[in-house]
């Protein structure tokens, strides 16, 4: 059994789990009753820990947990006013003003 990954919260450690065992990796989140106590004993100890039983598994599991932690890459767009080029969030051309076009 190894640690794979601490989470901030109960609910985020207990989605990884989840999404782990769903991609057939067996997972288990320790530290769970911590939080009660958290002052008392160092945070980082505390925090709610994601632990891979198989450590065949590791691997394929830290990789899954690196993509549930980056968000998806959205492409860019490009104005077709100027040729300007934005990322997915903006909705208009910060520099001519043309609305974002498909
Ligand atoms: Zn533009």
């Amino acid at each position: 059994m190894r640690r794979l990954a601490s989470a901030p919260n109960l609910l985020i450690a207990t989605l990884w789990a989840d999404t782990l065992r769903a991609a057939g990796i067996e997972a288990r989140v320790f530290s769970r009753y911590l939080s009660s106590i958290a002052g008392e004993i160092p945070p980082h100890e505390a925090e709610p820990a994601v632990w891979v039983l198989d450590e065949a598994d590791f691997e394929r599991a830290r990789r899954l947990l690196h993509e549930l932690r980056s968000p998806p890459r959205l492409p860019e767009w490009i104005c077709s006013g100027c040729g300007e080029r934005h990322p997915a969030q903006f909705a208009a051309c910060w520099n001519c003003g043309a609305a974002r076009s498909p």
